[in-house]
């Protein structure tokens, strides 16, 4: 972007920090321009023109100035969705945070990211209209899919048998049969609940009900996504393509 110029862009807040005595930096990611720092200025003062609406979590469109430094200057917002559902349920909102945090770990500062930000938009929208003990194993592992990095459902990443697939190889990333076994074991409803993810079916893992998999591909996801998230996932992505 060129300094002097403005232009407008649809985003989530991710997260916000304090600037400067009034200002507040906010960290967005957006649907064009991928995750970007912007001030809003004089946003904790009482009276500020923008108040609740650079929360982390909302959806707005925002107008953003292109200056001299690094940090973009918010000279408009029209929110878009504030997901009134989410912030009631305490539950949801820790469910929603986390998802924030997991999608500013994964990405790189001005790396245009737009399936990342449908994928996020979409979650939120489901999250507002009604929970599952699945929601966050569900984004987790959409997340790493959108990244390229999500396995091979159905068969083990060495020899490529269809089983039975019993765990995980969380630094060579795959599932793996009994002769080839990996660092993490599974039960046979996780992988049968991460095939369901992984290959179209995410509705009818949604509908299941709280069991023991829940935590461990929560667990899962968390150490795979803390593998990759030292370095930007994308750039990682990209080194694999040509590496290939
Ligand atoms: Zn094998």
């Amino acid at each position: 972007m060129t300094p002097g110029q403005s232009f407008w862009d649809a985003a989530v807040v991710l997260r916000t920090y304090k600037f400067g005595e009034a200002d507040r930096v906010v960290v967005l990611l957006s649907e064009e321009n991928g995750k970007l720092r912007a001030v809003a200025k004089g946003v904790r003062k009482s009276g500020s023109r923008f108040g609740a609406r650079l929360e982390p979590l909302s959806c707005i469109r925002v107008r953003l100035h292109c200056g001299k430094g690094d940090l973009y200057t918010i000279s408009g917002v029209e929110p878009q969705m504030q997901f009134p559902a989410i912030r009631q349920d305490l539950n949801r909102l820790l469910k929603s945070s986390r998802m924030l945090e997991i999608v500013d770990s994964v990405t790189a500062d001005e790396l245009p990211h737009p399936g990342l930000y449908l994928l996020l938009q979409q979650a939120l929208k489901t999250l507002e209209a009604g929970d599952s003990p699945l929601f966050l194993v569900g984004f987790c592992w959409k997340v790493l899919a959108e990244e390229g990095l999500a396995p091979d459902a159905d068969s083990c990443s060495i020899c490529g048998s269809s089983g039975p697939l019993t765990s995980y190889a969380v630094a060579e990333g795959g599932l793996r049969c009994n002769e080839h076994r990996g660092s993490t074991s599974l039960t046979a409803e996780s992988v049968e609940i991460l095939s369901e993810i992984l290959n179209g079916k995410l509705r009818k893992a949604l509908a299941r009900p709280e069991t023991p998999s829940v935590g461990e591909l929560e667990h899962l996801a968390s150490r795979v996504l803390e593998m990759h998230s030292e370095r930007p996932l994308r750039a990682l992505a990209a080194m694999r393509g040509t590496l290939n």
